[in-house]
């Protein structure tokens, strides 16, 4: 190629990846009132609910252009003041229109204080992200929960070798919400086996408040709380969120407000309605909405950001499979928002540095952005076996396992983790001693070995201290 067409093809290029980031990023956010992402419209729906809240309350409607509830009276979902959970749980009540149910806060120091400095390239609020844009990659995304389908489904990615994305509601009053406190168990176990099993965990609020719809100062209260109860767990918090209800406009200042706390907007490109399908003889129409999607394109050309909601019993025992079978046949692979997009997963989360030895900053020093092999093989530098089907350990040989061949003598750190002798734990390398970002650029062979000999003698030495514990 001649000199002269380089500018050209720099220009292309770019107006390129600008028109790609475009159809990517949305400047305003739709609003969806009603939007189906579990509450609004599917209390709607049981015409025999509607008639019992009519029964259970004093018959006065509330809601946006109808007024408040009085005297300690809650306003549902549907618009009826009453003081029953239907009415007065955090995660269904209209708080600008009468008393929510109050959803508590927490324990452990705030994280207002702690900065929030943007991470990578990816755009933050008051713009929102609402498809992928790495061809190949679909992320599956769940939100409300967990619940008591969570840990099922986690099972399922971990046999398809499948990476989502949790949108998590942190509040115990919130209704998906029926195994108690966040970061308590079993919740907090979840929690933790969703970072270490690679799936990424981003924020849905704390009680799943319509957030275009409540004040400054309840919205920021409504994020703050989460990132508490996820610090609790993790040590840190998501930089990605979602709203409820889809619902953060620009009018009401939430999206300012988003960008204002530091959050990536999630949206998403398909919407399986899969909280309208919660039923073995319905949930078909959900594998109809998905297939019919990735039927429009081809996995070389297209990405998609799916939202679904573990805490629906078919979303986690049947729709899910069926998404798993169908996208890995159409040559797409599974993977979280992050990875869709591009970001790396070290700008996922934020850390809280009061805390120390939490899964988060385990997660980050330990897992660079290498690619988990998909052919057993970690010949490649840029490979490592953490996270493939094969085995955690690069063994001398090249290949991915999980014998002692693999993970004792000669296993390489760099590329997966390896176990200490006589059957000790398996252990990776900290990004700050190993990790590509941190090797010199111009390796001197000396300097690179004797880092490393030094690194392995620190990581046995910690490794026993951390055993006679
Ligand atoms: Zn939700």
């Amino acid at each position: 190629m001649g000199l002269k067409m380089r500018p050209f093809l720099a220009i292309y290029c770019l107006g390129l990846a600008t028109s790609i980031v475009a159809r990517n990023v949305i400047t305003h956010l739709p609003t969806h009132p009603d939007h189906p992402d579990f509450g609004v419209a599917s209390e709607l729906q049981p015409h025999s609910l509607l008639g019992q809240l009519v029964k259970r309350d004093e018959g006065q409607r509330c809601g946006p252009g109808v007024g408040s509830c009085s005297s300690g009276n809650c306003c549902s979902a549907v618009g009826y003041c009453g003081k029953t959970g239907s009415h007065c749980d955090a995660s269904v009540c209209q708080a600008a229109y009468g008393h929510c149910e109050a959803a508590g806060t927490p324990q452990g120091p705030p994280t207002d204080k702690i900065d929030r400095p943007t991470l990578g390239n990816l755009p933050y609020a008051p713009r929102s992200i609402r498809s992928c844009n790495v061809p190949g990659t679909i992320a599956l995304t769940f939100d409300d929960g967990p619940n008591m389908y969570t840990s099922d489904l986690l099972d399922l990615l971990d046999k398809y070798n499948a990476n989502v994305t949790f949108f998590i509601t942190g509040s115990p009053g919130a209704k998906a919400h029926n195994i108690g406190k966040l970061d308590s168990e079993p919740s907090a176990s979840i929690l933790r086996r969703m970072l270490t099993s690679g799936h990424q965990i981003a924020s849905h609020t704390w009680s799943h408040q319509d957030l275009s719809k409540i004040s400054p100062e309840d919205r920021k209260t409504q994020l703050l709380s989460n990132e508490v109860v996820l610090r609790n767990v993790l040590g840190g918090w998501p930089t990605y969120m979602r709203p409820p209800y889809s619902s953060c406009t620009s009018e009401s200042g939430c999206a300012d407000d988003m960008g204002n706390l530091g959050y990536h907007i999630i949206l998403y490109d398909i919407d399986t309605e899969d909280f309208r399908n919660d039923d073995p003889a319905t949930i078909q129409k959900s594998k109809d909405i998905f297939d019919s999607n990735l039927d429009r394109g081809k996995a070389s050309e297209r990405s998609w950001l799916v939202i679904a909601h573990d805490v629906h019993e078919q979303t986690s025992h049947n729709l899910t499979e069926h998404m798993l079978k169908k996208l890995a046949a159409d040559g797409y692979r599974a993977v979280t928002v992050g990875d869709c997009l591009g970001d790396p997963q070290e700008n996922w989360y934020r850390m809280d540095d009061r805390v120390t030895g939490f899964p988060i900053s385990k997660l980050l020093s330990s897992k660079s952005s290498m690619a988990a092999s998909r052919d057993g093989k970690c010949a490649n530098p840029t490979v490592t076996c953490t996270g493939s089907n094969f085995g955690p350990c690069c063994g001398s040989n090249k290949m991915c396992g999980s014998s002692d061949a693999h993970c004792g003598v000669g296993c390489n750190l760099r590329q997966g983790q390896c176990r200490l002798p006589n059957n000790g734990p398996l252990y990776s390398a900290p990004k700050a001693k190993l990790g590509l970002k941190n090797m010199p650029t111009s390796p001197k062979s000396e300097s690179t070995t004797l880092s490393a000999v030094s690194f392995t003698a620190a990581l046995v030495f910690l490794a026993g201290a951390a055993l006679t514990r």
